[in-house]
Protein backbone atom coordinates (compact mmCIF):
# COMPACT_ATOMS: atom_id res chain seq x y z
CA UNK A 1 0.00 0.00 0.00
CA UNK A 2 2.53 2.90 -0.83
CA UNK A 3 1.87 5.97 -0.99
CA UNK A 4 -1.70 6.87 -0.18
CA UNK A 5 -4.81 7.41 -2.15
CA UNK A 6 -5.87 10.68 -0.86
CA UNK A 7 -1.32 11.95 -1.70
CA UNK A 8 -1.35 9.97 -4.95
CA UNK A 9 -5.24 12.07 -6.30
CA UNK A 10 -4.12 15.71 -5.31
CA UNK A 11 -0.57 15.36 -6.72
CA UNK A 12 -1.86 14.01 -9.86
CA UNK A 13 -4.41 16.62 -10.08
CA UNK A 14 -1.46 19.07 -10.32
CA UNK A 15 1.73 17.56 -11.17
CA UNK A 16 1.59 18.78 -14.92
CA UNK A 17 1.99 22.47 -13.56
CA UNK A 18 4.52 21.76 -11.05
CA UNK A 19 6.67 19.82 -13.30
CA UNK A 20 6.46 22.41 -15.72
CA UNK A 21 6.61 25.48 -13.27
CA UNK A 22 9.88 23.88 -11.56
CA UNK A 23 11.21 21.16 -13.57
CA UNK A 24 12.08 17.72 -12.77
CA UNK A 25 13.01 15.70 -10.81
CA UNK A 26 12.36 16.66 -7.12
CA UNK A 27 11.19 14.84 -4.68
CA UNK A 28 7.89 16.45 -3.15
CA UNK A 29 6.34 15.92 0.23
CA UNK A 30 2.73 16.23 1.68
CA UNK A 31 2.35 18.37 4.50
CA UNK A 32 -1.09 16.88 4.86
CA UNK A 33 0.06 13.63 4.80
CA UNK A 34 2.73 14.39 7.37
CA UNK A 35 0.55 15.90 9.81
CA UNK A 36 -2.01 12.81 9.96
CA UNK A 37 0.61 10.83 10.73
CA UNK A 38 2.26 12.60 13.75
CA UNK A 39 -1.25 13.29 14.89
CA UNK A 40 -1.87 9.45 14.66
CA UNK A 41 1.13 8.86 16.98
CA UNK A 42 0.26 11.88 19.59
CA UNK A 43 -3.19 10.21 19.91
CA UNK A 44 -1.96 6.65 19.74
CA UNK A 45 0.32 6.87 22.58
CA UNK A 46 -2.36 9.06 24.74
CA UNK A 47 -2.94 7.53 27.43
CA UNK A 48 0.85 6.86 27.87
CA UNK A 49 1.67 9.92 30.19
CA UNK A 50 4.74 12.04 28.74
CA UNK A 51 5.18 10.05 25.80
CA UNK A 52 7.38 12.42 23.47
CA UNK A 53 8.26 11.48 19.46
CA UNK A 54 11.94 13.07 18.88
CA UNK A 55 12.25 13.14 15.03
CA UNK A 56 15.36 11.48 13.27
CA UNK A 57 16.69 14.51 11.32
CA UNK A 58 18.67 12.11 9.46
CA UNK A 59 15.68 10.72 7.45
CA UNK A 60 14.68 14.11 6.01
CA UNK A 61 17.18 17.39 7.08
CA UNK A 62 14.82 19.84 5.85
CA UNK A 63 13.45 23.22 8.09
CA UNK A 64 10.18 22.82 6.60
CA UNK A 65 9.55 19.89 7.49
CA UNK A 66 11.28 19.71 10.38
CA UNK A 67 8.76 22.83 11.66
CA UNK A 68 5.92 20.79 10.72
CA UNK A 69 7.09 18.53 13.76
CA UNK A 70 8.01 20.90 16.03
CA UNK A 71 4.66 22.34 15.62
CA UNK A 72 3.04 19.02 16.53
CA UNK A 73 5.38 18.80 19.50
CA UNK A 74 8.17 16.37 18.90
CA UNK A 75 11.51 17.17 19.53
CA UNK A 76 14.71 16.02 17.25
CA UNK A 77 16.98 12.99 17.37
CA UNK A 78 20.07 14.51 16.09
CA UNK A 79 23.67 12.15 15.51
CA UNK A 80 25.62 15.29 14.17
CA UNK A 81 26.78 18.76 14.77
CA UNK A 82 25.17 20.10 11.77
CA UNK A 83 21.89 17.99 12.21
CA UNK A 84 21.70 19.68 16.08
CA UNK A 85 22.63 22.81 14.30
CA UNK A 86 19.56 22.52 11.86
CA UNK A 87 17.15 22.09 15.51
CA UNK A 88 18.59 24.97 17.09
CA UNK A 89 17.94 27.11 13.84
CA UNK A 90 14.48 26.41 13.70
CA UNK A 91 13.97 27.24 17.53
CA UNK A 92 14.40 23.94 19.31
CA UNK A 93 16.56 24.01 22.39
CA UNK A 94 17.92 21.58 25.47
CA UNK A 95 15.31 19.05 26.43
CA UNK A 96 14.18 19.02 23.09
CA UNK A 97 16.88 18.01 21.20
CA UNK A 98 18.45 14.30 21.95
CA UNK A 99 22.14 14.42 20.66
CA UNK A 100 22.73 10.29 19.65
CA UNK A 101 26.29 10.06 18.34
CA UNK A 102 28.80 7.65 17.91
CA UNK A 103 32.50 7.70 18.19
CA UNK A 104 31.93 10.84 18.65
CA UNK A 105 34.95 13.57 18.30
CA UNK A 106 35.22 16.50 21.52
CA UNK A 107 34.37 19.04 19.25
CA UNK A 108 30.64 17.30 18.71
CA UNK A 109 30.17 17.08 22.53
CA UNK A 110 31.80 20.63 23.13
CA UNK A 111 28.94 22.13 20.67
CA UNK A 112 26.70 19.70 22.09
CA UNK A 113 26.93 21.83 25.38
CA UNK A 114 26.83 24.74 23.94
CA UNK A 115 23.79 26.96 22.64
CA UNK A 116 20.95 25.59 25.47
CA UNK A 117 22.56 22.47 25.47
CA UNK A 118 20.49 18.93 24.77
CA UNK A 119 20.42 15.79 26.23
CA UNK A 120 23.31 13.80 25.69
CA UNK A 121 22.94 9.85 24.96
CA UNK A 122 26.32 8.33 25.55
CA UNK A 123 27.78 5.71 23.28
CA UNK A 124 30.17 4.13 25.16
CA UNK A 125 31.54 4.12 28.70
CA UNK A 126 34.66 5.59 27.56
CA UNK A 127 33.21 8.42 26.79
CA UNK A 128 31.95 9.35 30.47
CA UNK A 129 35.65 10.76 31.34
CA UNK A 130 35.56 13.21 28.04
CA UNK A 131 32.17 15.12 29.25
CA UNK A 132 33.19 18.18 30.96
CA UNK A 133 31.16 19.16 32.81
CA UNK A 134 29.27 15.97 33.41
CA UNK A 135 25.66 16.91 32.67
CA UNK A 136 22.47 16.75 35.54
CA UNK A 137 20.77 14.75 32.71
CA UNK A 138 23.09 11.53 30.81
CA UNK A 139 21.21 8.86 28.50
CA UNK A 140 22.94 6.02 27.39
CA UNK A 141 22.68 3.36 24.35
CA UNK A 142 22.28 -0.19 25.34
CA UNK A 143 23.41 -2.70 23.23
CA UNK A 144 21.98 -6.46 24.14
CA UNK A 145 24.22 -8.63 22.20
CA UNK A 146 23.31 -11.59 22.28
CA UNK A 147 20.47 -11.18 24.08
CA UNK A 148 18.51 -10.21 20.86
CA UNK A 149 18.54 -10.64 17.32
CA UNK A 150 18.86 -7.78 14.95
CA UNK A 151 17.21 -7.24 11.78
CA UNK A 152 18.01 -7.34 8.27
CA UNK A 153 19.30 -3.46 7.90
CA UNK A 154 20.86 -2.86 11.80
CA UNK A 155 22.12 -6.27 11.73
CA UNK A 156 22.78 -8.83 14.75
CA UNK A 157 23.35 -6.59 17.86
CA UNK A 158 26.75 -8.39 18.66
CA UNK A 159 28.41 -7.17 15.35
CA UNK A 160 26.83 -3.87 16.06
CA UNK A 161 29.36 -0.58 16.86
CA UNK A 162 26.47 1.21 18.67
CA UNK A 163 26.08 1.17 22.68
CA UNK A 164 27.14 -0.53 26.07
CA UNK A 165 27.07 -4.53 26.31
CA UNK A 166 25.56 -5.89 29.24
CA UNK A 167 28.03 -5.97 31.05
CA UNK A 168 29.14 -2.41 31.44
CA UNK A 169 25.82 -0.61 32.16
CA UNK A 170 25.71 -1.00 36.02
CA UNK A 171 29.44 0.56 36.25
CA UNK A 172 28.20 2.87 33.48
CA UNK A 173 25.35 4.28 35.42
CA UNK A 174 27.01 4.37 39.01
CA UNK A 175 29.91 6.10 37.57
CA UNK A 176 27.47 8.82 36.41
CA UNK A 177 26.20 9.41 39.50
CA UNK A 178 29.13 9.19 41.28
CA UNK A 179 30.02 12.56 39.03
CA UNK A 180 27.00 14.19 39.85
CA UNK A 181 24.37 13.34 37.23
CA UNK A 182 20.95 13.14 38.81
CA UNK A 183 18.44 12.01 35.83
CA UNK A 184 18.57 9.30 33.86
CA UNK A 185 17.58 7.72 31.14
CA UNK A 186 18.08 4.49 28.28
CA UNK A 187 18.05 4.04 24.89
CA UNK A 188 18.32 1.31 22.15
CA UNK A 189 18.14 1.07 18.43
CA UNK A 190 17.81 -2.22 17.89
CA UNK A 191 15.62 -2.38 14.19
CA UNK A 192 15.35 -0.27 11.10
CA UNK A 193 12.41 -0.86 8.70
CA UNK A 194 10.83 -3.56 10.88
CA UNK A 195 6.74 -4.44 9.88
CA UNK A 196 6.39 -6.81 12.96
CA UNK A 197 5.25 -4.55 15.85
CA UNK A 198 6.10 -7.60 18.37
CA UNK A 199 9.73 -6.49 17.78
CA UNK A 200 9.54 -2.68 19.08
CA UNK A 201 7.00 -4.61 22.37
CA UNK A 202 9.74 -6.38 22.87
CA UNK A 203 12.47 -3.63 23.33
CA UNK A 204 10.26 -2.10 25.78
CA UNK A 205 10.13 -4.59 27.76
CA UNK A 206 13.66 -5.56 27.39
CA UNK A 207 14.20 -1.71 28.46
CA UNK A 208 12.09 -1.95 31.30
CA UNK A 209 13.59 -4.94 32.43
CA UNK A 210 17.12 -3.47 32.52
CA UNK A 211 16.07 -0.22 34.21
CA UNK A 212 14.33 -2.22 36.97
CA UNK A 213 17.79 -4.06 37.12
CA UNK A 214 19.82 -1.67 37.47
CA UNK A 215 16.97 0.55 40.06
CA UNK A 216 18.12 -2.74 41.97
CA UNK A 217 21.57 -2.36 42.00
CA UNK A 218 21.98 1.23 42.01
CA UNK A 219 18.42 2.58 43.52
CA UNK A 220 18.33 5.24 40.58
CA UNK A 221 15.16 5.73 38.86
CA UNK A 222 14.81 6.61 35.36
CA UNK A 223 13.17 9.60 33.58
CA UNK A 224 12.64 7.87 30.35
CA UNK A 225 13.45 5.18 28.02
CA UNK A 226 14.02 5.82 24.47
CA UNK A 227 12.98 2.92 22.14
CA UNK A 228 14.61 4.33 18.99
CA UNK A 229 12.92 4.22 15.51
CA UNK A 230 12.47 1.21 13.20
CA UNK A 231 8.91 1.43 12.80
CA UNK A 232 8.42 -0.18 9.40
CA UNK A 233 6.35 1.16 6.00
CA UNK A 234 4.93 -1.06 3.43
CA UNK A 235 7.23 -0.28 0.26
CA UNK A 236 5.84 -3.09 -1.61
CA UNK A 237 1.86 -3.03 -2.81
CA UNK A 238 1.44 -6.44 -0.36
CA UNK A 239 3.30 -5.19 2.50
CA UNK A 240 0.64 -5.10 5.85
CA UNK A 241 1.05 -1.59 7.65
CA UNK A 242 3.19 -1.39 10.74
CA UNK A 243 -0.10 -2.17 13.39
CA UNK A 244 0.41 1.02 15.71
CA UNK A 245 -2.71 0.45 17.82
CA UNK A 246 -1.56 -2.88 18.69
CA UNK A 247 2.28 -1.70 19.39
CA UNK A 248 0.87 1.33 21.65
CA UNK A 249 -1.93 -1.10 23.58
CA UNK A 250 1.20 -3.64 24.33
CA UNK A 251 3.46 -1.32 25.11
CA UNK A 252 0.93 0.63 27.49
CA UNK A 253 0.23 -2.21 29.34
CA UNK A 254 4.02 -3.07 29.74
CA UNK A 255 4.28 0.35 31.14
CA UNK A 256 1.33 0.27 33.66
CA UNK A 257 2.33 -2.98 35.12
CA UNK A 258 5.59 -1.70 35.83
CA UNK A 259 4.19 1.05 37.70
CA UNK A 260 1.90 -1.27 39.89
CA UNK A 261 5.33 -3.07 40.60
CA UNK A 262 7.86 -0.17 40.93
CA UNK A 263 5.58 3.16 42.21
CA UNK A 264 6.79 4.73 39.40
CA UNK A 265 7.51 4.52 36.12
CA UNK A 266 9.80 6.08 33.52
CA UNK A 267 8.40 8.49 30.54
CA UNK A 268 8.17 6.66 27.06
CA UNK A 269 10.44 8.19 24.66
CA UNK A 270 10.40 7.08 20.39
CA UNK A 271 12.38 8.53 17.76
CA UNK A 272 10.89 7.14 14.87
CA UNK A 273 11.81 8.90 11.14
CA UNK A 274 10.93 6.51 8.17
CA UNK A 275 7.53 6.21 9.94
CA UNK A 276 7.01 9.70 9.81
CA UNK A 277 7.46 11.06 6.56
CA UNK A 278 8.44 8.11 4.61
CA UNK A 279 5.32 7.58 2.88
CA UNK A 280 4.35 11.10 1.92
CA UNK A 281 6.99 11.96 -0.05
CA UNK A 282 8.00 10.89 -3.59
CA UNK A 283 10.67 11.36 -6.54
CA UNK A 284 9.22 12.68 -9.93
CA UNK A 285 11.45 12.07 -12.83
CA UNK A 286 10.90 12.22 -16.34
CA UNK A 287 11.85 9.73 -18.89
CA UNK A 288 14.73 10.95 -21.38
CA UNK A 289 15.49 7.78 -23.23
CA UNK A 290 14.96 4.02 -23.82
CA UNK A 291 17.11 1.11 -24.95
CA UNK A 292 17.00 -1.97 -26.00
CA UNK A 293 19.70 -4.72 -25.59
CA UNK A 294 19.74 -7.66 -23.45
CA UNK A 295 17.22 -6.19 -21.24
CA UNK A 296 14.98 -2.59 -21.71
CA UNK A 297 15.99 0.14 -20.20
CA UNK A 298 13.87 3.22 -19.49
CA UNK A 299 16.27 6.12 -18.85
CA UNK A 300 15.24 8.74 -16.10
CA UNK A 301 16.54 11.83 -15.73
CA UNK A 302 17.19 11.35 -11.71
CA UNK A 303 19.61 9.12 -10.39
CA UNK A 304 20.83 7.77 -7.53
CA UNK A 305 21.98 10.95 -6.26
CA UNK A 306 18.70 11.72 -5.48
CA UNK A 307 17.88 8.23 -3.65
CA UNK A 308 20.29 5.57 -2.92
CA UNK A 309 18.49 3.00 -1.40
CA UNK A 310 17.45 0.79 -4.45
CA UNK A 311 21.18 0.55 -5.41
CA UNK A 312 22.34 0.46 -1.68
CA UNK A 313 19.70 -1.53 -0.13
CA UNK A 314 18.51 -3.51 -2.90
CA UNK A 315 15.34 -1.69 -1.79
CA UNK A 316 12.09 -1.69 -3.78
CA UNK A 317 10.47 1.40 -4.24
CA UNK A 318 7.14 1.27 -6.36
CA UNK A 319 6.46 3.21 -9.32
CA UNK A 320 3.44 4.47 -11.31
CA UNK A 321 3.57 6.84 -14.49
CA UNK A 322 1.55 9.53 -14.40
CA UNK A 323 -2.00 9.11 -16.01
CA UNK A 324 -0.95 5.24 -17.13
CA UNK A 325 -2.90 2.95 -15.05
CA UNK A 326 -1.38 -0.49 -15.06
CA UNK A 327 -2.95 -2.16 -17.52
CA UNK A 328 -2.76 -5.68 -19.06
CA UNK A 329 0.25 -5.38 -21.27
CA UNK A 330 3.16 -4.43 -19.38
CA UNK A 331 7.00 -4.62 -20.25
CA UNK A 332 9.56 -5.83 -18.19
CA UNK A 333 12.49 -3.08 -17.76
CA UNK A 334 15.12 -1.31 -15.45
CA UNK A 335 14.76 2.02 -14.62
CA UNK A 336 17.58 3.53 -14.78
CA UNK A 337 19.97 6.95 -13.56
CA UNK A 338 23.30 8.50 -15.95
CA UNK A 339 25.91 7.09 -13.20
CA UNK A 340 28.86 5.04 -14.27
CA UNK A 341 27.81 2.46 -11.57
CA UNK A 342 25.69 -0.75 -12.33
CA UNK A 343 23.60 -0.24 -9.24
CA UNK A 344 22.24 3.12 -10.30
CA UNK A 345 18.52 1.43 -10.95
CA UNK A 346 15.47 2.63 -9.48
CA UNK A 347 13.65 -0.64 -10.33
CA UNK A 348 14.94 -4.02 -11.94
CA UNK A 349 12.90 -6.09 -14.01
CA UNK A 350 10.03 -4.25 -12.79
CA UNK A 351 6.51 -4.48 -14.66
CA UNK A 352 5.66 -1.07 -15.98
CA UNK A 353 3.85 0.05 -18.75
CA UNK A 354 4.75 1.22 -21.84
CA UNK A 355 6.45 4.67 -21.69
CA UNK A 356 7.54 7.39 -24.39
CA UNK A 357 10.32 10.22 -23.82
CA UNK A 358 8.70 12.82 -21.61
CA UNK A 359 6.96 10.60 -19.16
CA UNK A 360 6.60 11.58 -15.63
CA UNK A 361 7.16 8.61 -13.23
CA UNK A 362 6.55 8.59 -9.72
CA UNK A 363 8.68 6.62 -7.60
CA UNK A 364 6.81 5.86 -4.17
CA UNK A 365 8.10 6.51 -0.58
CA UNK A 366 10.95 8.73 -1.33
CA UNK A 367 10.15 11.09 2.45
CA UNK A 368 12.72 9.37 4.43
CA UNK A 369 16.61 8.75 4.13
CA UNK A 370 15.60 9.77 0.20
CA UNK A 371 17.03 12.98 -0.60
CA UNK A 372 19.45 13.19 2.65
CA UNK A 373 21.53 10.00 1.44
CA UNK A 374 22.36 11.45 -2.02
CA UNK A 375 25.51 11.70 -2.57
CA UNK A 376 28.16 13.45 -5.54
CA UNK A 377 29.60 10.84 -6.70
CA UNK A 378 30.63 11.18 -10.84
CA UNK A 379 29.88 14.48 -10.07
CA UNK A 380 26.04 14.03 -10.15
CA UNK A 381 24.15 16.91 -7.82
CA UNK A 382 21.35 16.68 -5.61
CA UNK A 383 17.62 17.31 -7.01
CA UNK A 384 15.50 20.15 -5.53
CA UNK A 385 12.76 19.51 -2.70
CA UNK A 386 8.79 20.91 -2.44
CA UNK A 387 6.84 20.86 -0.03
CA UNK A 388 2.80 19.95 -1.76
CA UNK A 389 1.07 22.36 1.59
CA UNK A 390 -2.31 21.58 2.57
CA UNK A 391 -3.54 24.88 1.18
CA UNK A 392 -2.56 22.78 -1.95
CA UNK A 393 0.21 25.15 -3.03
CA UNK A 394 3.69 23.77 -3.87
CA UNK A 395 6.88 25.62 -2.27
CA UNK A 396 10.17 25.30 -3.51
CA UNK A 397 12.08 24.07 0.37
CA UNK A 398 15.42 23.17 -1.10
CA UNK A 399 17.03 24.26 -4.44
CA UNK A 400 18.43 21.69 -6.40
CA UNK A 401 23.01 21.53 -6.66
CA UNK A 402 24.25 23.81 -9.09
CA UNK A 403 27.67 23.06 -10.69
CA UNK A 404 28.99 25.99 -8.53
CA UNK A 405 28.15 23.98 -5.43
CA UNK A 406 29.72 20.57 -7.08
CA UNK A 407 33.22 23.31 -7.58
CA UNK A 408 32.68 25.62 -4.10
CA UNK A 409 35.13 22.95 -2.22
CA UNK A 410 37.77 23.97 -4.76
CA UNK A 411 37.92 27.55 -3.78
CA UNK A 412 40.33 27.86 -0.87
CA UNK A 413 43.56 29.08 0.24
CA UNK A 414 46.92 27.52 -1.16
CA UNK A 415 48.67 25.37 2.02
CA UNK A 416 51.74 23.53 1.43
CA UNK A 417 53.91 21.27 4.07
CA UNK A 418 57.50 21.90 2.40
CA UNK A 419 59.91 19.31 3.82
C1 LIG B 1 18.42 6.13 11.96
C2 LIG B 1 18.08 6.28 13.38
C3 LIG B 1 16.76 6.54 13.76
C4 LIG B 1 15.61 6.60 12.79
O1 LIG B 1 15.38 5.39 12.15
P1 LIG B 1 14.05 5.16 11.28
O2 LIG B 1 14.27 3.82 10.68
O3 LIG B 1 14.03 6.25 10.26
O4 LIG B 1 12.89 5.24 12.19
C5 LIG B 1 16.50 6.74 15.10
N1 LIG B 1 17.49 6.67 16.02
C6 LIG B 1 18.76 6.42 15.70
C7 LIG B 1 19.79 6.38 16.76
C8 LIG B 1 19.11 6.21 14.37
O5 LIG B 1 20.38 5.94 14.06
Amino acid sequence: MPMSNSYKKRLSDILPQIVKTFGTPFHIYDEKGIKQTCQKLITTFKKNNGFKEFFAVKALPNPSIMKIVQKMGFGFDCSSTPEIELARQIGSSGEDIMFTSNNTSFNQFKNAFGNGGCTINLDDISLIEKLNPFPDLICFRYNPGPRRKGNKIIGNPVESKYGLSHDQIIDAYSRSKALGANRFGIHTMLASNELNYKYMVETTRMLLDVVEFIHEKLGITFEFINIGGGLGIPYTPDAKPFNLDAMASEIIELFNRFEIHNGWAPKLYMESGRYITGPHGVLVTCVINHKNIYRRYVGVDASMSALMRPGMYDAYHHIHIHGKPHQEKMKKVDVVGALCENIDKFAIQRDLPDTVEGDILVIHDTGAHGHSMGFNYNGHLRPKELLLKEDSSVELIRRKETMADYFSTLTFEKKILSV
